[in-house]
């Protein structure tokens, strides 16, 4: 079940909040009936027409993509940058990221066009083991990684506990490797982690979402998710 404007939204008749609009001024309808309340939850059994022309809900699609660095985790970009869906042009569903990886971060990232799925799998209370791999500057050690483990407070902003592992040092050029491993999908959230315990990232990666790897996968590269898995991230 997803939210009527949503449906109308990423069917990209209209953004989220021209689709409230539609609603709200009498234009849609659902199962042949006029729909003026926000909020209506619709599957993709019942019928949505805007202006008497019905909405085709899609297949769902689920992707699993290795993102280079230097790619927006969107659809489009004012700048014109290069966006994820750049790489799915013979895709013809309008498929998004699930969350965000940062411009400058690579790693595994879900695409899908199903919106409840990728609600649920960006709600706070869905906590899905997100693992890390992240080059830092500075020696990582024991005692200043410790405190993530805690927990931490960074410019006002609440981080729960992660798990950590020192993987490299290199003492000569006074950088470390450290695995991350994290349930929440903050903004920033493992660069601020680590930069609040003195190590600022210069280079991450997203290696593990759930029991999802990036085994077979080179950047730039995607596959579509089993059923098997899919029932599994939910
Ligand atoms: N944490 C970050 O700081 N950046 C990302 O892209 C993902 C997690």
């Amino acid at each position: 079940m997803e939210r009527l404007q949503k449906v109308i939204a990423h069917a990209g008749i209209a953004s989220r909040r021209k689709a409230e609009e539609l609603i709200t001024a009498g234009r849609v309808k659902v199962n042949g009936e006029v729909v003026t309340t926000l909020g209506v939850q619709v599957s993709a059994k019942d019928q949505v027409e805007v202006d008497e022309v019905p909405i085709y809900q899609e297949e769902p699609v689920y992707y699993l993509f290795y993102k280079p660095r230097g790619v927006i985790s969107a659809v489009s970009d004012d700048k014109g940058r290069k966006v994820v869906t750049d790489y799915f042009s013979d895709v013809t569903q309008r498929i998004y990221p699930v969350g965000r990886l940062d411009y400058d971060t690579s790693g595994l990232l879900i695409l899908t066009n199903d919106g409840a799925f990728a609600q649920r799998l960006t709600h706070p209370k869905h906590e899905v083991n997100k693992v890390y791999v992240a080059k830092v500057k500075g020696i990582a050690d024991q005692k200043k990684l410790y405190p993530l483990t805690k927990g931490l407070r960074y410019q006002k902003v609440q981080y729960a506990p992660a798990r950590y592992e020192i993987i490299s040092t290199d003492v000569k050029k006074q950088t470390s490797v450290v695995q991350l491993t994290i349930h929440e999908g903050k903004n920033h959230q493992v660069k601020n982690m680590l930069e609040a315990v003195m190590l600022p990232v210069q280079k991450l990666k997203r290696e593990k979402y759930g029991d999802l790897t990036l085994d077979g996968l080179k950047p730039g590269e995607f596959r579509e998710l089993t059923k098997k898995e899919v029932k599994q991230l939910l």
